[in-house]
């Protein structure tokens, strides 16, 4: 792997306003919200908060930037794919830049942010520009003599409402497949991560994209999202975040029947057969919850060991977890930084201590790392019940559970047993059985013998309540189209 090169100190935050018309600018109301540091929950510095009107004016300039006799409807699919290779190379000239805004914002380590997220980044923007003059319709052999096709063209305006644990890679993720098909958009960030994807709206006018063609509102969840969610003039939401508001995202987006598509939580399941070589489980499954200090919707957050290997399993994950090295993101030896703000922290360990009260067996950690910033220990359950708010809930933080099972069909049961179906694993060196249960677990992706892979080819998404729609891959393309079919006789 090259080098990392070191995070940038002292960095300026250059852009801290609404990115509108291709312009910085204030919020109308003149209101501010504080970008705090994680680490030491410290302000770094204050961007523009967004509210209705900031929401209608970006509305309007989308919609205007999707004229159909605009620079961007008439523009070659090819130039479009050219405009998004300009902005990954305009990416990759300022990788440090973002990594050192990713990891100081969000609190993950900086060499993570920089050989995982900004490089994910770039290769899905890169990856959608190829789809940009690709995405084809079809002829179709109707009865009767008529030349009949379809074409795929771009929904419209887009609101698309990102969320805090990947902040770049979720803007990315979102702005990819939306200007590689030719719509315009509007990209609401979360409150708590403004600042990598307000540098990335630098970029996007430095490559050259029409005004309009992106504008990125930064603000609060009710005050900037709703309306922008519920805006009759946007053809489409795209939502990643809790389940809950994901709920309410739909409830808005049937005023004017947007499309829809949402990816939201998880409570994951990876299911490990006594068959499997130990210790590679357990960094599979130390990986699969403590990455990014477990603040992913896909965090392998139950993790169900077959009764004989049980006790040998949770020592060592005990010791895997107390391995950890806590402490300054920017620093190259550090595993875990801060939760990324205080509601986090609190809703964290108040779910750990109901663990404790409900008679889960605490291994390790389960408390507050440090006396600055919001670091949470490494926390590790065992004798974990299905039915323990820490099975069921949502932690998003840096807290295994595992339990004990018997038997496959009870596993298989327990495991489909949740609201959510984003993720799962399946840990054996039986083939077959990896197959049996990749067929009988409810998710959108099994990963077997491995977790956590987020290869921009493959679609993401969640069944049940973890989500509509996939992101990702080609399948993406589908939620940035519509089909039209022409009859045209002859
Ligand atoms: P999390 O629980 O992971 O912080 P949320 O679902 O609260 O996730 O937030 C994800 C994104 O949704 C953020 O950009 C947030 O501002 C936005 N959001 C929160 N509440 C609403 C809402 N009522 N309407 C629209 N967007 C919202």
């Amino acid at each position: 792997m090259a080098e990392v090169p070191p995070p940038i100190k002292d960095i300026v935050i250059t852009h801290k306003q609404l990115f509108i018309n291709n312009e910085f600018v204030d919020a109308q109301s003149g209101k501010k919200m504080d970008v705090i540091n994680p680490t030491t929950g410290d302000v770094i510095c204050q961007v523009a908060e967004a509210d209705e009107a900031d929401v209608n004016i970006a509305v309007d300039a989308a919609v205007a930037a999707f004229d159909r006799k605009g620079a961007w409807r008439t523009m070659d699919a090819s130039d479009r794919g050219l405009l998004l290779y300009r902005l990954a190379d305009l990416m990759e000239k300022y990788h440090c830049e973002l990594a050192t805004l990713e990891s100081m914002d969000n609190g993950k380590p900086y060499h993570i942010a920089y050989v995982a997220d900004i490089v994910l980044c770039i290769k899905c923007i890169r990856y959608y520009a190829g789809w940009a003059d690709k995405n084809q319709g079809k002829t179709l052999p109707v009865d009767g003599k008529f030349l009949t096709y379809t074409r795929h063209e771009p929904v419209g305006v887009c609101a698309q409402i990102i969320p805090w644990n990947f902040p770049l890679l979720m803007a990315c993720w979102k702005l990819g497949p939306a200007l590689s098909m030719g719509n315009t958009v509007i990209l609401k960030l979360a409150e708590q991560t403004p600042l990598s994807a307000l540098f990335l709206a630098s970029l996007i006018k430095e490559a050259g994209f029409p005004k309009g063609v992106v504008n990125v509102l930064t603000g609060f969840g009710p005050e900037c999202g709703a309306p922008l969610a519920k805006h009759p003039k946007c053809d489409k939401v795209a939502f990643t975040g809790s389940t809950q508001v994901g709920k309410l995202i739909q409830g808005y987006a049937a005023g004017n029947l947007k499309r829809v598509t949402l990816e939201c939580g998880g409570k994951s399941p990876i299911i490990v057969l006594k068959d499997v070589d130990l210790d590679k489980a357990v960094d599979v499954c130390h990986l699969g919850l403590f990455f990014n200090h477990g603040q992913c919707c896909i965090a392998g957050s139950r993790i169900y060991v077959e009764a004989d290997i049980y006790e040998q399993f949770v020592e060592k994950a005990k010791k895997k977890a107390m391995g950890m090295k806590l402490g300054d993101p920017m620093e190259k030896t550090t595993d875990q930084g801060p939760q990324v703000d205080n509601d986090q922290f609190e809703k964290i360990l108040e779910l750990i201590e109901s663990g404790k009260k409900e008679g889960a067996t605490l291994q390790t950690g389960g408390k507050r790392f440090g006396d600055k910033g919001y670091f949470v220990e490494p926390t590790v359950f065992s004798d974990v019940k299905d039915d323990m708010r820490i099975s069921k809930e949502e932690i998003f933080g840096p807290v295994m559970s595992i339990f004990k099972f018997e038997s496959l069909d009870e596993v298989i049961d327990r495991a489909n047993n949740s609201i959510y179906g984003l993720g799962a694993g399946v840990l054996t060196n039986d083939h077959t059985r990896a197959i049996q249960l990749s067929e009988a677990i409810r998710a959108g992706t099994i990963y077997v013998n491995c977790y956590n892979l987020f290869d921009i080819r493959a679609p993401f998404g969640g069944y049940k309540m973890s989500g509509i729609g996939r992101e990702l891959g080609e399948y993406a393309l589908e939620n940035y189209t519509e089909v039209k079919t022409v009859y045209n006789p002859y």
